[in-house]
C-alpha cells in the first residue's frame, strides 16, 4: 500500500509539522500557525485598536480551547460568543479576556455574567435597564438595518433620555453588525454605517465596534475601534466574489474504507442513481452526513485523492460516502489511505458552492466523529 503512504504523508505535510499516527476515520487538521498568520493579518489590515476575535460555535467548529488559547497566546484580549454557555466555558480557559457575549442576559438574569465577569452585548432597552443596576461594563448593539439583533431608533432615543439608566450603565463598547459587508459595494453598508453614526452621537460616548471579517478586511469605517472577526480568522473567505484573503486552516481528511473494482454494469449506493461500467473502480470513503457532509453533494461533489481531484459517486450516506477513482493508478489508494473532503487542495469555499451553502455551515455542521488535530511549529 505503497500509495496509501504517500497520501497520507502529503496530507499530513500541507498541514504541517508534529501530526501523531492517524487512527480515526476523520480528522480536521487545524493549522494552529495559520490561524495566528490570519489573526495578524486581519488585525493590521484593519487599522482596529483592537483585534477581538469570535468563537461561537465552538470556534466554527474548529474546537474552542485551542483556537482560544492560541488566539490569547497571539495578544488578543477581547472574545465574542453567541450565548451565555458559551461564555461560561470560555471563561475556563482565558482567565482575564474579555468575553462579549451576543445575546446579553435574557430574562433579566444577570447573576451568573456578573459572577464569571462576562460582559454581556445588550440588544433592548429592557436588557440595558436589568444590567445597568450591576454598574459593571457592557457593549450596547444597535440594528442599523440588520433587524436581527440590537436596539431600534426609537429604543436608542428613549435610552438617550433615561438619565438615570446612563449615570449607571458602564459603556464599554457600542457595535452594529452589518448585513452586506460581503458584498463591499452593496449600499447597504453605507446605509447602515451612517444610521450607526446617528444613533450613537445620542449616547455617551464608547469605543465603537463595527466590522466583522469582511468589514474588518474593508478597514475603516467598516471595522471600527474594535474589529470582531471569525470566518477569516479560520480560513473561510469572507467574501462573496474577491479572492480569499487568508490561508487555509483546516483540512478535513477522511478514511478509505475500502476499494472494489466493479465486475459487471452496476450502480453506486442508495437508490442505484449512478450507473457504472465494468472496470470502475469505486472507493468507499467513512464520511456522511452524520458527519457533517451534505447530502446533497451526492453525484456532486469532489475529493481529492492521491494528487487528483475525484468525483463523489452515489448517494450520501449517513457514514460513507463512494468515490470514482478509475483515473487514479490501480495502487495509489487502498484502504486506510486519506483522501481530502476540504482543505489546501480543495477549497472550503468551493465545496460549499457546490452543496448551495456557505464555508460557515460547512465547518459548523462538522459532527461528533470528527476528530480535531491540531498542528503548530512552536507547539503552542
Ligand atoms: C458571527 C458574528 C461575527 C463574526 O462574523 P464573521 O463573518 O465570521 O467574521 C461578528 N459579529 C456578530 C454580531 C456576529 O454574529
Amino acid at each position: 500500500m505503497a500509495g496509501a503512504e504517500t497520501i497520507s504523508a502529503n496530507a499530513f505535510e500541507s498541514a504541517g509539522a508534529g501530526v501523531s499516527a492517524p487512527e480515526v476515520n476523520v480528522r480536521l487538521v487545524v493549522n494552529l500557525d495559520a490561524l495566528a498568520r490570519n489573526f495578524a493579518l486581519v488585525r493590521s489590515r484593519s487599522g482596529a485598536a483592537d483585534c477581538a476575535a469570535v468563537v461561537k460555535a465552538n470556534a466554527y467548529g474548529l474546537g474552542v480551547e485551542r483556537v482560544s488559547r492560541r488566539l490569547y497566546a497571539e495578544g488578543c484580549r477581547h472574545f465574542f460568543v453567541a450565548t451565555l454557555e458559551e461564555g461560561l466555558e470560555l471563561r475556563g480557559f482565558t482567565p482575564d479576556a474579555a468575553i462579549h457575549v451576543f445575546e446579553g442576559p435574557l430574562s433579566g438574569d444577570t447573576a451568573p455574567f456578573v459572577e464569571a465577569g462576562l460582559v454581556p452585548v445588550l440588544n433592548s432597552l429592557e436588557q440595558v435597564e436589568s444590567w445597568a443596576p450591576t454598574e459593571r461594563p457592557a457593549a450596547l448593539h444597535l440594528d442599523t438595518g440588520m433587524t436581527r439583533l440590537g436596539m431600534s431608533e426609537a429604543e436608542v432615543d428613549a435610552l438617550s433620555r433615561r438619565r438615570d439608566l446612563l449615570e449607571r450603565l458602564d459603556l464599554d463598547t457600542v457595535m452594529t453588525h452589518l448585513a452586506c459587508a460581503d458584498e463591499p459595494e452593496h449600499p447597504a453598508n453605507r446605509e447602515q454605517l451612517e444610521r450607526f453614526e446617528r444613533l450613537r452621537a445620542r449616547l455617551p460616548a464608547a469605543r465603537t465596534s463595527v466590522g466583522n471579517s469582511a468589514g474588518a478586511l474593508l478597514g475603516g469605517a467598516h471595522a471600527g475601534d474594535m474589529i470582531r472577526p471569525g470566518i477569516a480568522l479560520y480560513g473561510g473567505n469572507p467574501f462573496a466574489a474577491r479572492p480569499n484573503p487568508v490561508e487555509t486552516v483546516a483540512s478535513l481528511l477522511a478514511r478509505v474504507v475500502q476499494v472494489q473494482r466493479v465486475e459487471r454494469g452496476q450502480t453506486v449506493g442508495y437508490g442505484a442513481t449512478h450507473r457504472v461500467e465494468p472496470g470502475t473502480r469505486i472507493a468507499t470513503v467513512a464520511f456522511g452526513y452524520a458527519d457533517g457532509y451534505p447530502r446533497c453533494l451526492g453525484n456532486r461533489g469532489f475529493a481529492h485523492a492521491a494528487g487528483r481531484r475525484v468525483p463523489v459517486v452515489g448517494r450520501v450516506s449517513m457514514d460513507l460516502i463512494g468515490l470514482d477513482v478509475t483515473a487514479l493508478p490501480a495502487d495509489a489508494l487502498g484502504p486506510g489511505a486519506y483522501v481530502e473532503l476540504f482543505g489546501p487542495n480543495l477549497p472550503l469555499e468551493e465545496v460549499a458552492r457546490l452543496a448551495g451553502t456557505i464555508n460557515y455551515e460547512m465547518l459548523v455542521r462538522l459532527g461528533q466523529r470528527v476528530r480535531r488535530d491540531y498542528v503548530s511549529a512552536s507547539g503552542r
